[in-house]
């Protein structure tokens, strides 16, 4: 439920309510707005709205009608931020996390975390456990892979993000990465979404190849409920009847996300697209439409990736991509990086 304090409300009926709250057993989210203060309330325990309408303070007492609950923009209304080191997602600043599908040599993590870094990214992005459709396609490199990536994270800068496919790898990956990724094809392992509601590190979640939106949501809230509340979703394109992309990007749930959910969402252009030539167009609508990062396919060497070599962009084409973002952002009154790129060399 929602408990919306009255504008005239005092800090200590705002506190008494709260201390309420907590004896009958409920999880509280306070947000405390310009004119008023706003309580989340979950908990196991079905209480009578009554019991808290009554309390000194009180203006309304609301029943939160979506099935999730912690996820929602009525229990928290203020936009989630997820902190990663020094970078924040779901702030003002569109936060790009590029890098290769899978992790395959020293070199080619080193030459491909340089060039996303050159152009702006914040995060590398890389797979050392690869839910692959066949099981005669390259699986990753599993913790040798990790080791590269963090050793190229560290070369220049950069936060990781990499993926888990399964319980067991959760402490592995937790050693290395910084966030995370729960790619489309586990969007409802809920074991494993359980379990990293303990995690410590934040959770990128995308959305499940035939996923509805509320179900996304309810698998975030899968991790919320455990305690985790660092939780990232991602749009990365949704099976439909069209073929001639790899997947058909919902661009919709873009807003449709930020109306419905406090959560940051961020959108995969190229598991979307699928091929290379159409990523920069969705990764500027996705931008456009208001997402709060994204998360792209870069290479050094594209044309001989052990995976998604067709989708994964060659450094020069991401170079003028975030040139492009850093255009189209700043016109819906958000930053991208904040060092211009004509100063760090661009030449395109
Ligand atoms: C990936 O990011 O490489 C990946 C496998 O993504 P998805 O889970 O969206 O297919
Ligand atoms: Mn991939």
């Amino acid at each position: 439920m929602v408990v919306v304090m009255s504008e005239r409300a005092t800090e200590a009926q705002v506190d008494a309510v709260i201390a309420r709250l907590i004896e009958l057993g409920m999880d509280v989210h306070r947000s405390s707005g310009a004119t008023r203060t706003v309580l989340g309330v979950v908990g196991a325990n079905k209480i009578e709205k009554e019991l808290i309408e009554i309390l000194e303070g009180v203006s309304e007492v609301l029943r939160i009608s979506e099935p999730y609950k912690r996820a929602s923009r009525s229990y928290r209304p203020e936009d989630t931020i997820v902190q990663v080191g020094d970078v924040r997602i779901g702030g003002d600043e569109v936060i790009v996390m590029a890098g290769p599908c899978s992790a395959e040599t020293e070199e080619q993590c080193h030459a491909s975390a340089a060039a996303v870094k050159r152009a702006g990214a914040k995060v590398l992005r890389g797979g050392a456990f690869k839910p692959r459709s066949s099981p005669y396609s390259f699986q990753g490199h599993g913790e040798k892979g990790l080791q590269m990536l963090r050793d190229a994270a560290d070369a220049h800068n950069l936060q990781l993000i990499s993926e888990v496919m399964d319980l067991s790898q959760i402490e592995l990956i937790g050693r290395y990465a910084d966030i995370f990724q729960v790619g489309a094809r586990n969007m409802q392992n809920f074991t494993l979404l359980r379990e990293l509601g303990h995690a410590r590190k934040p959770v990128l979640l995308k959305r499940g190849l035939m996923a509805t939106i509320e179900e996304w949501l309810l698998s975030a809230e899968y991790i919320l409920s455990g305690g985790n509340n660092d939780v990232i979703l991602c749009e990365r394109g949704i099976r439909t009847f069209e073929t001639a992309t790899r997947n058909t990007f919902d661009i919709s749930a873009i807003p449709v996300v930020e109306k419905l959910s406090h959560l940051p969402i961020i959108a995969d252009p190229s598991h979307g697209a699928g091929r290379r030539d159409m990523v920069a167009q969705l990764a500027r609508a996705a931008v456009a439409a208001g997402a709060d990062g994204l998360i792209i396919e870069v290479h050094n060497d594209p044309d001989h990736a052990l995976s998604d070599g067709a989708q994964s962009l060659f450094p020069t084409q991401f170079d003028r991509l975030m040139a492009e973002l850093r255009i189209i952002a700043p016109a819906i009154g958000r930053g991208i990086c904040l060092e211009p790129v004509a100063k760090r060399g661009w030449g395109v």
